[in-house]
Formats: C-alpha cells, structure tokens, sequence
C-alpha cells in the first residue's frame, strides 16, 4: 500500500494557486461579488484564447447548454442528436428547452458520436445536433459541420472537456453555432462552477445575454455599471445564469495557466501509456494526426474476461489503496427515467453500452505530483493483480 487514509488522492482535484485567491480576497474587499468589470474581462480573455467572435459568461455548462437550445428556436416536439456516452446534463438541456433527445452511438475507438449513426437519425424534426468532443479529443468536425449545413440544422458543441482541443488547427467550439464550456471544478480549468458560451452572430450573443438574466433587456446589464440608474424592459421569461465577479476572478487566473496545465497533463498521460502499455486493459486511442486532444480524461476499460475483476470491483480496489477514480460514463440508456420516458435500452447503443460498462478515468489533474502518478501507475498494476483475490 503506497498511501495512507488521509492521503486519498481525490479525483478532479483542482490545482488553485495564490494569484486567484488573492484576486477573490481583493473582489470581495471591493464588495463587487456579483457579474461585473471582471466577467467582462474573463469573457474577452476567454475569447481571445479561443478565436471565438463573442463570449457570455454563465454560471454552468448546463446553463450554456440550455440557453444555446434556446437561442436556436427550439420548438416542442423538435429533436435534438446527441450521443449516449455523455454526462447527463447534455441531455437534460435538451429536455429542459422542450426539445427530445434523440441518441446516435459512438464510434468504439474515438468514443465519439459516430457521423455515420446520426444520419441515420436525422428526420424532419431534427432542429440540432449536439456533439460531445468526449475526453478532449475533437469530434470528426469535417462530417457534423457537413451533415448540420446539408440539413439545415444547428450544431452546438459540448466543449466540458475540450477548453484546448483543436481540430486541423481550428479550436473546439468555434464550428458549431454555439460552443459551450465547463468550468466546473474537475474540468481543466475551473471557476468553482461556471460556464461560457461561444456564439457566431451578435445577435445570438446578445439574445443569450437576455435570456441568462431574467430576460431583461440589455440595459439591465448596465445597472452592473456605475453609469447611474438604467431602467430595463422584461422582453421574455429569462433565467438566472448570469456568472459572479468571484467566479470570474479565479476564471482569469486559471486561463492564464491553460497551456501549462495541458502540458503537465500531456505528460502524465505519456507516462501512464507507457506504465500500461503491457497490461490487459485497453488505453486511450492515440491522438489524432493534425488535431490537439485536451486530455481531460484518461480512461482505462476493464474487461472482466481479461483481466479477472469487474470493473466496479477494480473501483473498489483502487480505492482501497486510497485512490479516488471516476466513471465517464455510464451510457444514458443504463438509466431508467430515459428508459421510461423514452424507451431507450442500452442494446440499441453498444458501443456506449460497452464502453460504459468497462470504463475507469483515473486522476489526470495538473495538481498531481511525481508521486502521486507513480501511486495511481502502482494501484491500478495491483488492483489487476491482486484484485481477483478481493473482488466484489
Ligand atoms: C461537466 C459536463 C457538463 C456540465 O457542466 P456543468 O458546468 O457542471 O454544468 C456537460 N457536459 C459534459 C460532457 C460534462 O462533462
């Protein structure tokens, strides 16, 4: 055993250092704790690090998500594809904006949304398609930008995973309509819980600004502002996504620190193909020529024939030895509220199903230290061989 108790390695623990802390203490000196000059400033870096065109600050992915299907005039009984091996936020923004999920499976390798799988999926009701750049690494952006302009359809990209993922030289979420990101705590950087939203028009980024603050006009904004009392108009039933000056203080910081961190994660995702590289598991597909994958994820699948421990008794293992792993994730279908309301079975999706069934993500933070990988490299060597002897 290579830790104790008190020192579980956490997964998704995030690297914080003092620069965001000092500027939240300053934030909340100034009293300005709510969506000010520093969402405004996060926003612009943001989408500058991008090459997007226009950037809104939200309080979630989930948020980016919803008011993205929003903007796109999602009308009830409209579908929405997207892929089953997803968290199930994805899904439920689409329900949540009175669309129906609509799953098309993965290509087994990439665990991507498989091109192919959609156009079969795609009717007269299809409004959206709604691709996850799954781990870091991008979607086939040739096909979907293909399959969404011949159908006149809208693509808004799941980017949770992929702040630095490129695709022939062109950033994750600037292809589709909108691109929405994660900045909740596990992901690569983190605001504590936040989101943004890349859109392509000023109309569409203004639209979602209403619509992320109770619907009131634009000029609500300014009351943020020290440009004396502005009256706003409610022009429809908005939400309250809009993201706080503390989030954005930590935001600044993080993103100042996004190559590096991706780098330090490249890095350990080298070494542990290298540690497993002869063991009975299958590892993560090696990047794609021309494209830069995020390495949000290092998945590991564990096939019960192979190896002689279940995946869940390989979670138990691993955490015996005080390491902390993640499920990403089960395939929608495994869940019975989607069964019911939708009848979606597993068998329908293999590859998700399977994929699911295998799936461990190990730590993969830049936060861990030398030590740490080389614990994480020892537990899962001796959960594959000790495991049989304690598995559930
Ligand atoms: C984390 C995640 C989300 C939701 O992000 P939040 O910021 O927590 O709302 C959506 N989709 C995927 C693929 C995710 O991993």
């Amino acid at each position: 055993m290579n830790r104790s108790k008190d020192q579980f390695l956490v997964f998704g623990s995030p690297a914080i250092e003092d620069a965001e802390i000092q500027e939240v203490i300053a934030s909340m000196k100034t009293g300005w704790l709510g969506t000010g000059p520093k969402v405004t400033r996060f926003e612009q870096d943001f989408c500058a690090y991008k090459g997007g065109k226009h950037a809104i600050a939200v309080n979630s992915c989930t948020a980016a998500l919803h008011l993205s299907l929003l903007a796109a005039n999602l009308r009830p009984g409209d579908e929405v594809i997207t892929t089953p091996l997803t968290f199930c936020a994805t899904v439920n923004a689409i329900i949540h904006a009175g669309g129906t999920p609509v799953l098309a499976d993965v290509n087994p390798v990439t665990m991507n949304i498989d091109p192919e799988q959609i156009e079969a999926k795609i009717t007269h009701r299809t409004k959206a398609i709604i691709p996850v750049h799954f781990a870091g690494r991008p979607c086939d952006m040739d096909a979907l930008c293909e399959l969404a302009q011949r159908h006149g359809i809208f693509l808004i990209e799941d980017c949770a995973h992929a702040i630095e993922t490129q695709y022939k030289g062109r950033p994750a979420g600037t292809f589709g309509d909108f691109g929405c990101f994660s900045f909740y705590v596990t992901k690569n950087i983190t605001t504590g819980e936040g989101g943004m939203i890349l859109t392509q028009t000023q109309a569409q980024a203004d639209r979602i600004k209403v619509l992320a603050l109770h619907g009131m006009s634009q000029d609500a904004w300014k009351r943020f502002s020290d440009e004396g009392y502005n009256h706003y108009e409610v022009v429809e039933a908005g939400f309250k996504y809009n993201m706080m000056d503390i989030q954005a203080a930590i935001g600044i910081h993080q993103l100042q620190r996004v190559t590096p961190y991706w780098r330090r994660r490249q890095e350990i995702w080298q070494q542990y193909d290298r540690a497993f590289a002869s063991l009975p598991v299958v590892t993560p597909a090696a990047p794609e020529p021309n494209t830069v994958h995020g390495y949000h994820l290092y998945t590991l699948l564990i096939d019960e024939q192979k190896t002689g421990i279940s995946r869940d008794g390989f979670l138990v293992a691993m955490h015996q030895q005080h390491i902390g792993t993640g499920v990403h994730y089960r395939s929608l279908p495994e869940y019975p509220y989607y069964q019911q309301r939708f009848g979606w079975q597993p068998s329908d999706y293999p590859h998700a199903a399977q994929i699911g069934r295998q799936t461990v993500s190990i730590p993969l933070s830049a936060k861990l230290t030398p030590k740490d990988v080389q614990d994480v490299i020892s537990a899962v060597k001796d959960s594959l061989v000790l495991a049989p002897a304690i598995a559930v």
